[in-house]
């Protein structure tokens, strides 16, 4: 079965008269037939927060996507990230992760695992194979974000995994929703998602979810998430399992937009640089298309003027695009960033101002002239 066929038929009821859609289960105490039961725990569910049929079924679409034995579900796509390092280092190791990386996963490593007694080096994103020399005796995980979801570094993914050996190598696969970039085939042992940005896919929920290679990974996860008490509501269970029945066709349309507003921005004067793998002008060009099958809707330019007041008349010149955190839903956002104030094995030196575009799935033609009033805006007031 091809994606969009699995996106509709898989982690859905499928025997007698039913509905179409799992049950949306939600709750605490689950009651066992009889005593035998509960004394031999025969039985799939015997507690709320270890969760429900609805959340198996989202679980299970989940696992088919990126090829993982397990999903484990978490209140937050950041909740997911703490989750997938928590089960794989102690005191004492050492972590690596790409000095791209998604900010709040940053400020984990740098502030409670400084604080259990984790330390972390970051790495210069396009590092390759040499990540060989990073490797400590106690280096105990890679952590990875292909393309980095601000400045777009593409990581070899192949390099790294291979220079790591038996270190386990996490990829937050955000940006390819699990559909353009497959870790966990690639060797990774962990892919972990803001369900949040694509799979929820409308900007009405917040959940992530940390998807395992093998068995033994898995085992260390679950462990970790059920000690930590991790657990999400079924009604949001549910709401992102809808959202999932749509991923592949959304995305497709994402990242024709994407590609689309890519380009026009690239021909504009107003703009330095288009920052978009899926452009031959990205300096990761070659590697994204030789790893993952496509790209999505985030990308960043570098608009050609420094000061404040320009971004401001800009942004507010918007129609469509929205001004705020986060991404992956049916609309656009335009937001303003400064990633020079928190990289540290690569400088950021750029001084001209980064924006980040979500191309959402409106009309190309109208996200366009919403642009060029924008720019109007900012460079004649
Ligand atoms: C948004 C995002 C997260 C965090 O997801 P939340 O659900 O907002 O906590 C993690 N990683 C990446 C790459 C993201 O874009």
């Amino acid at each position: 079965m091809k994606g969009p066929t699995k996106d509709s038929h898989v982690g859905r009821p499928c025997d007698g008269q039913r509905l179409v859609n799992p049950s949306v289960d939600c709750g605490s105490t689950v009651l066992f037939a009889d005593y035998d039961t509960f004394r031999g725990r025969k039985t799939n569910f015997f507690y709320g927060r270890a969760g429900t049929a609805t959340h198996r079924a989202f679980e299970q679409s989940l696992c088919d996507l990126e090829g993982a034995v397990t999903a484990e579900l978490t209140g937050s796509g950041l909740a997911a990230v703490a989750l997938a390092i928590l089960s794989v280092v102690k005191s004492g190791d050492h972590l690596l992760i790409t000095d791209s990386v998604y900010d709040p996963t940053r400020y984990f490593a740098a502030g409670h695992l400084r604080d259990m007694g984790v330390e972390t080096s970051f790495f210069d994103p396009q590092i390759g194979a040499g990540i060989a020399d990073q490797i400590r005796p106690n280096t105990a995980a890679i952590f990875c974000e292909s393309p980095g979801s601000l400045t777009f570094e593409v990581q070899d993914l192949k390099a790294i995994i291979s220079a790591a050996g038996d270190i386990p190598v996490l990829v937050d696969n955000t940006y390819a929703a699990g559909v353009y970039l497959k870790p966990l085939a690639m060797g990774a042992a962990l892919s972990i998602q803001a369900i949040t940005k694509y799979i929820g896919g409308h900007s009405d929920l917040l959940m992530g979810a940390v998807m395992s290679r093998d068995d033994t990974i898995a085992e260390k996860v679950q462990k970790t998430a059920r000690s930590l008490g991790l657990s999400v509501s079924g009604r949001d269970v549910a709401l992102a399992h809808r959202g999932l029945r749509t991923l592949h066709r959304r995305l497709a349309v994402h990242q024709e937009n994407g590609l689309a507003l890519a380009r026009w921005l690239e021909a504009r004067p107003e703009i330095a640089a288009v920052i978009h793998p899926g452009l031959p002008s990205h300096p990761g060009h070659d590697i994204w298309a030789a790893q993952a099958t496509g790209t999505t809707g985030l990308f960043s330019v570098i608009a050609d003027w420094t000061d404040d007041a320009t971004t401001g008349r800009f942004i507010d010149a918007l129609g469509l695009y929205g001004l705020g955190y986060s991404w992956g839903g049916y609309e656009s956002l335009c937001l303003p960033a400064w990633p020079g104030t928190y990289r540290s094995a690569v400088p950021w030196t750029e001084k001209r101002q980064l924006l980040r575009f979500h191309a959402g799935l409106e009309d190309i033609g109208d996200l366009t002239a919403d642009l060029e009033r924008g720019f109007d805006r900012a460079i004649n007031g």
